[in-house]
């Protein structure tokens, strides 16, 4: 496999001593500033570590990148179909359901709640459609994933180019400054939490984060509170589990949510995601409550099953995409971002895909239902998979997608407790672009693109999650080919 490089912003490698002056004061910049997370290790809430951060913002074409932030309304808004689709729901999920107890248990969930009446029509999003550049036959932007639960690093990311900014400075490179495109993810994706709030509309309500038992990566949350606080004081926001919320929420009524006999108005997630997050029936009962409630959700329970695998999949199906976008341009422009995405249902086109896969399993991916990271298969993995579910209705839960061959750069990955100075490495970028949509099935209030996060790995990684410590957290510089 021969991949393309990209030129680093400055010539590289740094000088040693300029190199170890520059991460020091990098790396105080970065704690002073939120570029932060807790010590798994050694966990304490009163202190945070850096979080892995590259040291120069790392290149990304100008062009793909403005298509990408010009493409974020309309993929928004094709979500916000695909989730108000609920035949399309239905029979694109149908044969995972069987398999899958997680997605089934979601399912089940919104089954239940259309079924009831909807307390609250609206939802809101806050969305990230992910991008690695393809290299080396075309120069172009591919979809990753797209994530409708939880989508992170808007707070840190909007942080970051700051220090990478600072950091040019001390090199004597302020004139490059200008190829750093702005973000304003955090404020963003705020005003879309303060927007749904207003929609809600009743006095002294009060916003609901839903969080993980231990949140590593706080600064991606509190950010986002400190942040709605300082915009809108009247707005008082709790960070709860799924856990706390089956034990200190209750539905009036009126079926509106109530914490601390406040009523609950918009509803956060940044936990739900994955099957370790709900270990008991509890979490799921909480679950349940709020989906019944009127609060509005983020995201709601269909743009949750919008925002699977297998829906990503069943988008790239000849026809898809017309069935929400019509047969214009548009649609042909959200088909440029694929790649080849294929089925492992139990039929004829699932058995091709399987066929296809064991004859080069390095071309392709092969993907569960699930969120969060660390759960793809690769290359020899993808053969042994295939070959063990092969007979398998189990199958159905994944999807084969093509591997994606991004570009390479070189640059310097700070990490906590990691070598003074790193070595210089050959490392990969993915381009995450937020965006907020609120609406209803008929009535779209509000869709736009607030920001970006660009996510950095070792080239030979397969994954580069940054919580899970393999990734780190970048900024792009745009370039002009
Ligand atoms: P998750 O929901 O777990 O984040 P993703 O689809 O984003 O799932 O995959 C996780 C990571 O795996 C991505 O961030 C990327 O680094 C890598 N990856 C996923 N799909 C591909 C692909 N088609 N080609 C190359 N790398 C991929
Ligand atoms: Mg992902």
């Amino acid at each position: 496999m021969s991949q393309a490089r990209f030129t680093s912003c400055i010539p590289l490698p740094l000088e040693h001593k300029s190199l170890v002056g520059v991460i020091e004061k990098a790396k105080d910049w970065a704690l002073m500033h939120g570029v932060g997370m807790r010590d798994r290790k050694n966990f304490t809430k009163d202190a945070i570590q850096i979080a892995p951060f590259v040291l120069l913002p790392s290149p990304f074409p100008r062009t793909e990148f403005n298509k990408a932030v010009e493409l974020q309304q309309v993929l928004n808004e094709l979500m916000h179909k695909v989730a108000h689709d609920d035949d399309f729901l239905e029979h694109t999920l149908q044969n995972a359901l069987q398999v899958d107890e997680f997605t089934a248990n979601l399912y089940e969930i919104w089954v239940k709640v259309r079924n009831e009446g909807i307390a609250q029509k609206l939802s809101l999003g806050l969305f990230r459609s992910d991008y690695l550049m393809q290299e080396p036959d075309v120069n172009k932007i591919k979809q990753v994933e797209f994530n409708t639960i939880a989508s992170s690093f808007g707070a840190i990311s909007s942080n970051l180019p700051a220090m990478n900014r600072y950091i040019l400075r001390q090199l004597g490179y302020a004139d490059l400054i200008k190829n750093m495109p702005e973000n304003k993810a955090l404020s963003g994706l705020c005003s879309g939490i303060i927007e749904a709030y207003d929609l809600f509309g009743v006095t002294g309500s009060v916003a609901l984060f839903v969080v993980e038992e231990v949140s590593y990566n706080i600064c991606d949350q509190r950010f986002h509170e400190f942040e709605i606080s300082e915009t809108r004081p009247d707005i008082i926001i709790y960070r709860k589990t799924l856990n706390e919320i089956f034990e200190e929420t209750s539905l009036n009524d009126k079926k509106q949510l109530m914490l601390d006999d406040k009523v609950v108005a918009v509803v956060y997630y940044r936990s739900g995601y994955e099957p370790a997050q709900y270990p008991t029936q509890k979490e799921w009962d909480a679950r349940l409550r709020v989906e019944r409630s009127t609060a509005i959700k983020c995201p709601s329970i269909h743009y949750q099953l919008a925002g699977t695998k297998k829906v990503q999949q069943a988008l790239a199906a000849p026809g898809a995409l017309e069935r929400f976008l019509g047969a214009g341009a548009i649609s042909g422009r959200v088909r440029d971002i694929f790649t080849g995405l294929y089925s492992l249902d139990f039929d004829d086109s699932g058995e091709k895909a399987v066929e296809m896969a064991l004859a080069d399993a390095e071309r392709f991916v092969l993907k569960p239902q699930r969120e969060g990271g660390g759960n793809n298969l690769y290359g020899a993995d993808v053969r042994e998979a295939l070959l063990k579910m092969r007979h398998s209705r189990e199958r159905a839960a994944y999807i084969l997608m093509e591997r994606i061959l991004p570009p390479l750069v070189s640059g310097y990955v700070v990490r906590p407790g990691g070598p003074v100075p790193p070595p210089l490495t050959d490392l990969v970028s993915e381009l995450g672009i937020f965006g907020v949509i609120i609406g209803s099935k008929n009535k779209i209030y509000s869709n736009r693109q607030v920001g970006h996060m660009l996510r950095t790995k070792l080239a030979d990684a397969d994954e580069g999650g940054v919580a899970a410590g393999l990734g780190a957290l970048d900024s792009p510089y745009l370039l002009d080919l």
